[in-house]
């Protein structure tokens, strides 16, 4: 039997990268689950891999947000995995950088948590999971300003969350990766690559911030979701689980 069989799980950003690598491995786990992205296109294919439903949900919108909660009840888990990566220092930052990097990495979970604990409430409990980075609170990344400011309130809104509902069953813990392999990450390094002119010196720049040698795999941060949706982690709350390859050392 799956370490996840019986439970059902949303999972916003599923379509791509670590979302998608963890909607997988919550399938083979036995989990039910509704994955959920902006882009609709790119869910296609999933329900073929054992994903319940696949739904498009964009997070910044408050409205769609509510009305998915209401049409499919409780979860048992719940996987805040969206978030996007802005590129520069407070000097590249403008307003509408800051706001639209706090709403869709910070914001987005206060909507879902919002709209899904009170069902996760009656039904007893449940594990919610919030994508932080090493990047926030634990480790000053180069251009990383908005980004590292938001996933340290990530943090900060997952401990917040932990503490209010420890005694009614809702664990609610933050991933903290290092460099992880992704579509949006490849986008980075080729961004990265046009400004330095070459691909391969924007890899190695990437890859030498990891004292291990190499960027990690959406699946390795997919099984640690997977342990903190699982009931073997029912001790764990309001923790930061770092998995960075050595980053943050
Ligand atoms: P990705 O960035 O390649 O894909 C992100 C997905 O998010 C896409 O499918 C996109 O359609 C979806 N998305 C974008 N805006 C959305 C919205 N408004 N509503 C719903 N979905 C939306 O995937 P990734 O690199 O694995 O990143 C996933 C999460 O992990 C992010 O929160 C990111 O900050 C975090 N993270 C990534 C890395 C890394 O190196 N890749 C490291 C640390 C943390």
């Amino acid at each position: 039997m799956g370490r996840l069989a019986g439970k059902r799980a949303i999972i916003t950003a599923a379509a791509n990268g670590i979302g998608r690598a963890t909607a997988l491995a919550y399938a083979r786990e036995g989990a039910e689950i509704i994955a959920t992205d902006l882009n609709a296109a790119a869910l296609e294919g999933l329900t073929e891999e054992g994903i319940s439903r696949a739904v498009a949900l964009d997070v910044r919108d408050s409205a769609a947000v509510k009305e998915l909660a209401a049409d499919i009840g409780a979860v048992d888990i719940l996987f805040n995995c969206a978030g996007f990566v802005h590129h520069g220092s407070v000097l590249e930052c403008s307003e509408d950088d800051w706001d639209f990097s706090f709403d869709l990495n910070v914001k987005s979970m206060h909507r879902m948590i919002s709209a899904f604990l009170p069902s996760m409430l009656e039904h007893g409990g449940g594990s919610i999971i919030n994508m932080s980075s090493g990047a926030s609170s634990l480790k000053g990344a180069p251009n990383r300003y908005v980004y590292g400011a938001s996933k340290a309130a990530v943090i900060g809104l997952t401990k917040a969350v932990a503490i209010d509902f420890i005694k009614q069953g809702i664990r609610c813990n933050a991933i903290c990766p290092g460099t992880v392999h992704s579509p949006s990450w490849e986008a980075r390094v080729a961004a990265l690559g046009e400004q330095l002119g070459s691909y391969e010196k924007a890899l190695e720049q990437f890859v030498a911030r990891q004292p291990m040698g190499r960027v990690a795999k959406a699946e390795e941060i997919a099984a640690l979701a997977v342990y903190l949706g699982a009931d073997e982690s029912g001790f764990t709350t309001g923790t930061t689980h770092v998995i960075d390859g050595g980053w943050t050392l």
